[in-house]
């Protein structure tokens, strides 16, 4: 049988993990492809505009004082509403003169404050490979922090090695940033995964995309951001779905996001609760999108509290 994902030119791709779990709808739906995907007429190829200030192949500079590297474009899985599906793919790691290149960018420019590993999924290169881009960033001494951008605990965790760990937690001080989407996701070996990292020192923030029929109803995130706490895990961003084609049938509203937002606060603790973000086609950055609390009035501020009753606010 043919693949559909060959026929939207983004292969299906899944680990044996995520196999095991396809009967659960909201699994299945980020992984398996849909007919859909075929019939995309709107949508971006780079929906973010990660080409928009790329100084060197590989590396965007957006904003002053941190850099996104995108270490390799592979990926254990092909998420259908991948805002990069148009590059991830079998391409691999960064070549060493474009990553030396990037490393030099970096070096050159003390402003720059963190470097943020991304790909593809940049632990989908080896530990050693991995390890060793790692290295050369602890020796750029302004670099204050590191990040890593990766949905690997979740998709493969036995990849979670504990010297994998142990290497995260050593060095400049290193946030891991977790991309998962529901509850349904995380086995008892994600959870073993994260404790592994959690044991080693590295905070870990989580990242999810908001989407249509896996998580777009309240109590869906609630188990998913509530599960994420019980495992120490901060609940960081909530994304818009970025414009990529093929992705259509996954995408709310922002009135729709707002309202889901709305209805959590007050409802969960507030370290549960991720901001909900856009990030603005054309490469100008992220942005919260609310909802509003705050309006300015005749009298003063006015004040939306989580029922919905308003109060009035004097800057004293
Ligand atoms: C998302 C992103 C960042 C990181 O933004 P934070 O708000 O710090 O998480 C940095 N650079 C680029 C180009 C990005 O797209
Ligand atoms: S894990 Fe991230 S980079 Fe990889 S396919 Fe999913 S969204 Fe794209």
């Amino acid at each position: 049988m043919q693949d559909l994902g060959d026929q939207t030119g983004f292969p299906t791709r899944l680990t044996p993990e995520m196999r095991a779990l396809a009967d659960r709808p909201g699994v299945a739906a980020q992984f398996l492809p849909d007919l859909r995907e075929l019939g995309s007429v709107a949508g971006l190829a780079d929906p973010i505009g990660d080409a928009v200030h790329s100084p060197t192949p590989g590396l965007t500079h957006r904003y002053p004082d941190r850099v996104i590297l995108r270490v390799t474009l592979s990926c254990l899985v092909h998420c259908r509403f991948c805002f990069r599906r148009e590059v991830v793919g079998d391409a691999g790691p960064l070549p060493e003169p474009d990553l030396a290149a990037a490393l030099a960018y970096v070096a050159a420019r003390p402003a720059i404050r963190e470097v943020i590993l991304t790909g593809g999924d940049p632990l989908s290169l080896s530990e050693r490979r991995l390890a060793e881009v790692i290295d050369r960033l602890n020796a750029i001494p302004h670099l204050d922090t590191l990040r890593i951008h990766s949905r690997i605990p979740v998709v493969a965790p036995g990849r979670i090695s504990e010297s994998l760990a142990a290497r995260l937690g050593q060095g400049k001080p290193l946030w891991f940033v977790l991309h998962v989407n529901h509850a349904d996701e995380i086995t008892l070996e994600a959870e073993a995964a994260l404790a592994r990292l959690t044991r080693a020192g590295v905070p870990i923030l989580s990242q999810s995309v908001l989407l249509r029929g896996v998580n777009d109803r309240a109590e869906v995130l609630e188990a998913l951001l509530r599960h994420l706490l019980r495992l120490k895990v901060k609940p960081y961003y909530l994304h818009h779905c970025d414009l990529a084609r093929g992705a259509e049938h996954f995408r709310t509203t922002i009135a729709e996001g707002q309202a889901l937002m709305a209805s959590l606060r007050g409802r969960l603790p507030g370290t549960a609760l991720p901001t909900y973000v856009l990030d603005i086609p054309g490469g100008h950055g992220k942005v919260p999108l609310g909802p509003e609390y705050l309006e300015k009035t005749a009298e003063g501020w006015q004040v939306r509290d989580p029922k919905g009753g308003l109060h009035i606010y004097h800057d004293p």
